[in-house]
């Protein structure tokens, strides 16, 4: 078998399945093999037809290009094929339930997707004057303030672009405030179930970590908090519903904590689709928290569309917040405030995070969402989000271990690999064994406070009936773990397009070049 530069097997592949089955073009039905865009093409053919520039002089100096630039030419079908083919190797919330714990991939409602492509919204710029796009301007001032009612805080920032730009956002008006207090604090703490970003961002920001651990029952205890509070303490970093799925109850005491000793809260919102409009974050204490609109807000996210992470600060951070912001006039008009001169008199902001003023089309479609679904709607979403991840986590109780059985579950249902004991079967085993029954694998290993964590988010937007097929899949495949065939999960997947790639290392070396093979280039010079 030829190899390609990536190390991947050259088309035409012979793909083995199941069956020891071979086809000649390595198509699998209409599971269609794609090789590389190099591959397919030809560096000398073009899918269009340019005149020649003629006796054209350019004016670029010493930076007019050498050699060819070395890009395949391909006709128009075949490029259109080449991406429907690599398309439909993906998996998408679409296709299927996409039970991925702690990232929300709810279905993203195509209402929303007309609303973006609007022209008043699609074709407009960001550096056009914003005397010319005042219906944008007023779309994200109202955005703002529905998600100021929701959490119950004093402003927001809108900029950020992802959920971890939001903690970077926020964790820096903390920053900011201390600095303007005129003291020195640099350590925050941060629990053992976080998700990784919330210790990355501390550091990152220049802050010392201090663990705090989780309680055998999964949650924070108040007491572990206040034993490394103290005058260097700057902040605490605090999911809820935390990562465990589990609300953590104790909040408002941890806040109390935290705030005596002179310290803020920081809550890490992801989690947030499990408690809009039932709690709002403001009331718990909270001071500043990120909300993920790509997760909460249904606007497409992991290869669908980019993030946005708005953050929303309480009064105590309220004046740090990054430009741009918008200021609301005496007659209720929005306007940018673009610059930290303009701020000045009302705001001493820390900074700016982005170019321009955040997600647009994210803003469109998630405000599309609070529209189309009113505050009655948003609050029935929770309810089935929680309702859907305690129906699965009842039905999966007696086959899986559950890792935290004594207390309810919010959003999502955690499992722990007590049930693989003995079997040979490991939490990746399984997740692999999910894939042939046409499922994206849950969250694996996440939070690290369990032992091979299996975390379970079906959100709100499936039905029973989606419900019930995946609970089935997921006992057939317990089951079939706990009957003694580690083989089975040892060779899956086995219907997959790929099989067990070494993901660590295709992180940590990518190849991100294409160099022709031997021949081809012998066959060149
Ligand atoms: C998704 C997530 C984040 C990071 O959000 P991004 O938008 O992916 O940057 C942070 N914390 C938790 C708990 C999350 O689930």
């Amino acid at each position: 078998m030829t190899m390609n530069s990536q190390g991947r097997p050259s088309a035409p592949v012979l793909a083995v399945s199941n069956a020891e089955k071979t086809t000649t073009t390595g198509n699998r039905g209409l599971a269609i093999e794609e090789a590389l865009l190099f591959e397919v093409g030809r560096l000398d053919a073009t899918g269009v037809d340019v005149e020649d520039a003629g006796d054209f002089v350019p004016r670029l100096g010493s930076h007019v290009r050498k050699a060819p630039i070395g890009l395949p030419g391909l006709t128009e079908p075949e490029a259109m094929r080449h991406y429907v083919r690599l398309s439909r190797q993906n998996y998408a919330i679409d296709l299927g339930l996409y039970p991925l714990g702690s990232c929300t991939m709810k279905h993203n409602p195509r209402l929303n997707e007309k609303m973006v492509r609007l022209p008043g919204f699609a074709d407009i710029h960001p550096l056009q004057p914003l005397s010319t796009v005042p219906g944008a301007v007023a779309l994200i001032a109202e955005l703002g303030r529905w998600l100021l009612e929701l959490t119950g805080m004093a402003t927001v920032a809108m900029s950020p672009k992802a959920g971890a730009h939001g903690e970077m956002c926020g964790m820096a008006a903390i920053k900011a405030a201390i600095a303007a207090r005129g003291e020195t604090r640099d350590v925050v703490l941060v629990p053992e179930s976080a998700h990784g970003t919330n210790p990355a961002t501390a550091a990152l920001l220049g802050f010392k970590v201090v663990p705090v651990p989780a309680r055998a029952d999964g949650t924070v205890d108040p007491e572990e908090v206040r034993k490394r509070l103290g005058p260097e303490v700057a902040a605490i970093m605090l999911t809820n519903p935390n990562t465990c799925g589990l609300f953590e109850r104790d909040v408002v005491a941890i806040a109390d904590a935290v705030h005596a000793a002179g310290a803020y809260f920081y809550a890490d919102g992801a989690n947030f689709n499990a408690i809009v409009g039932k709690v709002r974050p403001g009331d718990l204490g909270v001071d500043a928290m990120h909300i993920n609109l790509h997760k909460t807000f249904s606007t497409p996210h992991g290869g669908g569309g980019p993030g946005a992470g708005p953050v929303v600060l309480s009064e105590r951070l309220a004046a740090f917040a990054p430009v741009p912001f918008v200021r609301f006039g005496e007659d209720g008009a929005a306007e940018f405030v673009e610059t930290r001169r303009q701020a000045a008199g009302t705001a001493t902001p820390f900074g700016r995070v982005t170019a321009f003023h955040g997600q647009m089309g994210m803003f469109v479609r998630a405000l599309a969402y609070m529209l189309s679904h009113g505050a009655d709607g948003m609050r029935r979403a929770s309810e089935d989000a929680v309702l859907a991840a305690n129906y699965v986590k009842a039905r999966l109780g007696d086959v899986m271990s559950v890792a935290f059985p004594d207390r309810p579950a919010m959003h999502e249902a955690l499992f722990d690999d007590r049930f693989l004991e003995g079997t040979g079967v490991t939490t990746l085993d399984f997740a692999k064994a999910m894939i042939d029954e046409g499922y994206h694998p849950m969250t694996m290993y996440f939070p690290l406070v369990v032992h091979g964590a299996l975390l379970i988010e079906p959100t709100e937007s499936e039905s029973k009936a989606s419900l019930d097929q995946f609970v089935d899949a997921m006992r057939a495949l317990a089951e079939r773990a706990r009957a003694g065939d580690a083989a089975f999960f040892k060779a899956a997947p086995v219907f997959a397009p790929r099989k067990r790639v070494d993901e660590t290392r295709a992180a940590r070396q990518p190849r991100l070049t294409w160099t022709p093979p031997k021949e081809e280039r012998a066959a060149a010079e």
